[in-house]
């Protein structure tokens, strides 16, 4: 606990108790010495762990190299580093940011600038989904359309439609001439870690190649390894033509990137879009190192047997306890439903020393580093089991 807690800061994330003054692979340090196993990951961003020695040495070096230079000069860093992102993915072009929303906005700009271009102006209409979350500018509020985020910050701007979860009757009901696109996140962070059928996303793909609808994939909480594979849309068999990618893509380092198909993002010529940050030296030095490591097959399989693991015995808990209603998600992004104020037991797992992120529908988010070993998932199953036996009690 801090003693003297100063109130500069806009108070919008309410009241913080703890601070950390170091950490080192899943492990985090308290101000007051305390040790912490950390399932947050930082929001699902600490893809490779706390200060990975090959991440800090990136870093340094190039700190001690070159900042900045604005994005008015050619850079072989950026396109060595756009180049490992395509050769990886769907995609044959990239613009860099330095967030997720970013990447969301300018996701929003190539659909925009796709119609525009081939002059079907009335397609100005994006599909989102209930419990979507895309971040916290005006044009992410508007596209998930969710009250406890936009209230008091009307008016929305126009152009998005919001239908039913994982519901392909409503979804086709609402198809018309005026969609433009389809924005998804093939598993819901914030919203409850809802994962969609992988049949419905195939499924919208059709919808959306017969319309001449783009599809553009929310995985700035789903990719870079943390499903598993690099992108969770690989455990489907379809592809993207557009994709917003951030938190995991540098290990904590601010950076974001929107992926597109070179037809996706055709109107998105010179002065159509811009970044004094985005594709920055420093982030790209980092986040070069994050992609060589995470799209290795080996490291990925390894993800993905860990965390086949860990649901399995998250399944073995469920039964045991009354309280929780349900594990869901996928990979390493895995959430309990629980009964009661899932505040509260997201604190008493703090008090434990688990760290983890509560999410929305009474959700306890279980968003480790990638790089977690089976003993300290076994680890966090201890404490998971004991403080749902307390509750039990
Ligand atoms: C966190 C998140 C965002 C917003 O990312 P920021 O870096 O906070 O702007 C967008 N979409 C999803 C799915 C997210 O989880």
């Amino acid at each position: 606990m801090i003693k003297n807690i100063k109130d500069y800061i806009m108070p919008t994330y309410g009241e913080r108790k703890l601070e950390f003054k170091e950490g080192s692979g899943c492990y985090l340090i308290s101000t007051d010495n305390k040790k912490y196993l950390d399932f947050g990951g930082g929001i699902a961003v600490n893809s490779l762990g706390h200060c990975h020695p090959k991440l800090v040495n990136a870093l340094q070096e190039q700190a001690s190299k070159l900042w900045h230079t604005s994005n008015l000069y050619y850079s072989s860093l950026q396109e060595n580093y756009a180049e490992q992102l395509c050769k990886n993915t769907f995609a044959d072009k990239v613009f860099f940011t330095n967030s997720g929303v970013e990447a969301i906005e300018a996701g929003i700009k190539v659909v925009r600038s796709f119609h525009s271009y081939h002059k079907n102006f009335h397609k100005k209409n994006i599909i989102t989904f209930e419990g979507a979350f895309h971040g916290r500018t005006f044009a992410a509020l508007s596209a998930q359309q969710n009250k406890k985020y936009f209230e008091g910050f009307e008016p929305l701007m126009p152009g998005f439609l919001k239908v039913p979860f994982n519901d392909l009757i409503n979804f086709k009901k609402n198809i018309d001439e005026n969609i433009g696109a389809v924005l998804l996140e093939p598993i819901q962070g914030e919203g409850g870690i809802r994962p969609f059928d992988l049949k419905f996303i195939e499924e919208v793909r059709k919808i959306c190649d017969k319309n001449n609808i783009l599809f553009f994939l929310d995985e700035v909480q789903s990719g870079f390894g943390r499903s598993g594979k690099l992108f969770s849309y690989e455990w489907t068999k379809i592809e993207p033509d557009i994709l917003a990618s951030a938190k995991g893509i540098a290990s904590g380092f601010p950076f974001g990137a929107c992926l597109s198909t070179e037809k996706a993002c055709i109107g998105m010529t010179k002065g159509k879009h811009g970044s004094t940050y985005g594709g920055n030296p420093l982030a790209i030095s980092v986040a070069t190192e994050v992609i060589e490591i995470i799209s290795n097959k080996n490291f990925l399989n390894s993800v993905d047997k860990n965390a086949r693991y860990f649901w399995r015995k998250l399944k073995n808990i469920e039964k045991k306890f009354d309280e929780i209603i349900e594990v869901r998600g996928a990979g390493l992004l895995l959430g309990i439903k629980v009964k009661s104020d899932n505040i509260i037991i997201s604190n008493l797992l703090t008090e434990n020393g688990l760290l983890n992120v509560p999410a929305n529908d009474s959700v306890i988010r279980l968003a480790p580093p990638l790089i977690i070993t089976e003993s300290e998932i076994d680890e966090a199953l201890k404490i998971i089991e004991k403080v749902f036996g307390k509750i039990n009690e």
